[in-house]
């Protein structure tokens, strides 16, 4: 049996939110908003409103010449391409297709957004890369998003692993469809009523910890008697 692993991406893989907080650093220098202004951004940011509001505000606090929608869609342009793996990610991934791993990608968002979050060489290492848009791809965690990873990447759900920071789509998607799931917690705990991971992590890097024992245990599989191997 081939181990397989899809992997979600924003938070996950990639360091999105930290992102976030990079954009307004650097809107904060190229406009000289000053320390007080950097923080007035990042409490901005800490702020559960719809992100509409968000640039609402800033476009108001600082009396910048931009409507907030075009604010807005200055940070969508910049902001995807601040977006950097987390340290060991691409090492760790190199590990399990090493090992004899499939591994795919299924992420919520336009690809124009998310392929640029990627960057090659990440997206190179993958056996499938799927962007659930909501229209071709099912977005997660409709159980379909997740059987069409498992096509385009030539593998099974039966005792595959999805790992993701979202119990939402994540866990409880996967969950759904009969796959082991990491949940990448942040140091979270599930609320009542919430989704149960198979196992708990703080970190990306904890995770590959948990899988990559399972790849070795692939590599030796061939050396035993077949009718062992199920
Ligand atoms: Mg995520």
């Amino acid at each position: 049996m081939v181990n397989f692993a899809v992997f979600d991406l924003d938070d996950t893989l990639v360091d999105s939110t930290d992102a976030i907080d990079r954009w307004f650093a650097e809107l904060a220098g190229q406009r000289e908003l000053g320390a007080e202004g950097l923080e007035f951004l990042r409490a901005e940011q800490q702020r559960p409103v719809a992100p509409r509001e968000t640039f609402r505000v800033i476009v108001e606090r600082f009396g910048f010449s931009e409507s907030p929608a075009e604010l807005q869609a200055l940070f969508w342009e910049r902001w995807p391409r601040l977006v950097r793996p987390f340290g060991g990610v691409i090492e760790h991934l190199r590990l399990l297709r090493g090992a004899g791993w499939r591994l795919a990608v299924l992420t919520n968002g336009p690809e124009s957004v998310q392929r640029l979050k990627m960057g090659d060489e990440l997206a190179g290492l993958f056996d499938a890369v799927c962007f659930a848009d909501g229209t071709q791809v099912p977005l997660k965690p409709d159980p379909e998003s997740f059987r069409l990873v498992a096509r385009r990447a030539a593998a099974e759900l039966e005792g595959a692993w999805m790992v993701g920071d979202s119990l939402v789509h994540d866990v409880a998607g996967a969950t759904a469809v009969g796959m082991e799931t990491i949940w990448i917690s942040g140091g979270r705990k599930p609320a009542p009523g919430e989704a149960v991971p198979g196992r708990v992590v703080a970190t990306v890097t904890e995770a590959f910890r948990l899988l990559l024992p399972e790849g070795a245990r692939g590599l030796r599989s061939p050396q035993r008697p077949e009718h062992a191997d199920r």
